[in-house]
């Protein structure tokens, strides 16, 4: 997600943005930019790249936008469902980009239909702009604070009107959300992650702390916490596997955080091999401090391919882990006879890390200690990750040991929560872990989510 304010070419700086946030959605992209009092939008299905041309650009003229790539968590993969969410309301236009997940979106939905209100998507976002239409406030912000006020959940928000830029942070700041100054026009901007900040050509200011909203307008910057407080409870995952590695989150920088992980995980895990080989691109930094600190090798024993599109031809006699070796290709050159440590960043089903584990052993491993940078995986998401269902979940229906023999690896090691913590460096600034200890910080769901419902409209 990001939003620009103030600069001539705001639509394109916000395309920019998207493109260095991609890692975060590659199911669609879209732009909403203000002009003239007038609020207009592009979504399409794909990669920014593939979403937006300079024809598209081109239709979006204005000083102001928003922008959005989408990874469903709510809601299925169609074009109805592309954000930013722009509606017409009798205060005026809004639209909205969200990042994160509500919980409690199936019942606030249900409670709006039965006042009549008509939805257009299955997103969990769509509540929020509902509710918008209802509250009594002065202003944008206000009114957007008491929609928010009934929603439960995580959100990272970045909100367009015909004049305001508005960036929120739920209380308890589950998904991250910064703040930067455009060099040249001094405008500002509001990004996902840091690592969108250079690509638009703009300095860090700040994050939004959980709980506030920034309003940008021609006056300033205005900070408003109106939402009740709550203790902070930021992704653990981000800083594992799905923030970009150059990005700092919450002042902690993700790739070292990443290598201090593989530190800690050579000092559990201590394992007689000639070769550290990660599994690119997520375990790179983790096997990087792993090598460092246990002294062994650190090898590419995995190459990856760069440019697979979401799509490609498969022949009928394909042979085993077709889907991954177009990914990955292992080099026996590196791999043959050798004992090898091969780190990951996590096993979730546990179905790729064993086709990888077969790819190094046909490869001429003759060893091969698998190990994660995550902690056993045991709970699903209802926070904003598309983990599946605990069912399909490894580590919650198998011992460490069986999950071991369960991918074909010689042993398998798991980090540990606490070490986990040791290695980011704090543990009392706050942390969401349920996906590694079952310990939800808000009640999680009694109805399915509208994802779950789609999903299982798409298996009949
Ligand atoms: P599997 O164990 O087969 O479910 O796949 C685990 C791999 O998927 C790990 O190597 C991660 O890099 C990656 N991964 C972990 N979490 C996610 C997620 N929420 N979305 C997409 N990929 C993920």
């Amino acid at each position: 997600m990001v939003g620009v304010f103030a600069h001539p070419e705001a639509a394109n700086l916000a395309y920019l943005g998207l493109y260095a946030l991609q890692h975060r959605g590659q199911e669609s992209a879209g732009i909403v930019a203000a002009h003239e009092g007038k609020l207009q939008s592009y979504r399409g299905m794909g990669r920014v790249a593939e979403v937006f041309g300079p024809k598209e650009i081109a239709k979006l003229p204005g000083n102001q936008a928003i922008g959005h790539v989408r990874y469903s968590t709510s809601g299925g993969s169609v074009l109805q469902n592309t954000q930013p969410i722009l509606i017409d309301y009798r205060h005026g236009s809004f639209a909205i980009a969200h990042n994160g997940n509500l919980v409690n979106a199936r019942e606030l939905r249900g409670r709006l239909e039965e006042q009549g209100a008509i939805f257009h998507t299955s997103m969990d976002t769509e509540v929020v702009v509902h509710l918008l239409a209802r509250v009594p406030g002065k202003d944008a912000g206000e009114r957007l604070a008491a929609a928010l006020a009934q929603v439960s959940g995580a959100y990272s928000l970045v909100c367009l009107t015909e004049t305001r830029l508005i960036g929120v942070r739920d209380p308890m700041g589950f998904r991250p959300l910064v703040l930067g100054r455009l060099i040249d026009s001094g405008g500002f901007v509001l990004a996902s992650e840091t690592c969108a900040l250079d690509l638009m050509g703009a300095e860090f200011v700040r994050d939004v702390a959980p709980g506030e909203m920034v309003i940008i307008s021609a006056e300033g910057i205005e900070s408003r916490f109106d939402l009740p407080p709550s203790p902070r409870h930021m992704c653990i995952f981000e800083y594992l596997y799905f923030a970009r590695p150059d990005s700092v989150l919450d002042g902690i920088h993700v790739y070292s955080a990443r290598k201090r992980i593989g530190q800690v995980l050579a000092r559990l895990h201590p394992i007689d091999a000639d070769l550290v080989v990660p599994v690119p691109d997520s375990g790179v930094a983790a096997a990087m401090g792993y090598a460092e600190a246990s002294g062994l090798p650190f090898e590419l024993g995995l190459i990856r391919n760069h440019y697979v599109g979401r799509t490609f031809i498969q022949p009928a006699q394909h042979g085993r882990d077709f889907g991954v070796r177009v990914k990955l290709n292992a080099q026996p050159e590196i791999l043959k006879g050798k004992r090898v440590v091969l780190v990951d960043d996590s096993i979730v089903r546990g179905t790729t890390s064993a086709k990888i584990v077969h790819l190094i052993r046909s490869a001429g491993a003759r060893e091969i200690h698998f190990l994660s940078s995550s902690p056993p995986t045991i709970g699903p998401c209802y926070y904003g990750i598309d983990t599946p269902d605990r069912s399909q979940l490894i580590a919650a229906q198998h011992s460490v040991e069986e999950v071991g023999k369960m991918i074909g690896a010689d042993s398998l090691g798991y980090l540990t929560i606490d070490a986990l913590y040791e290695a980011i460096g704090s543990r009392s600034l706050g942390f969401c872990d349920a996906c590694f200890s079952n310990d939800y910080p808000i009640a999680v769901p009694t109805l399915p989510s509208s994802r779950q419902l789609y999903l299982l409209k798409e298996l009949r």
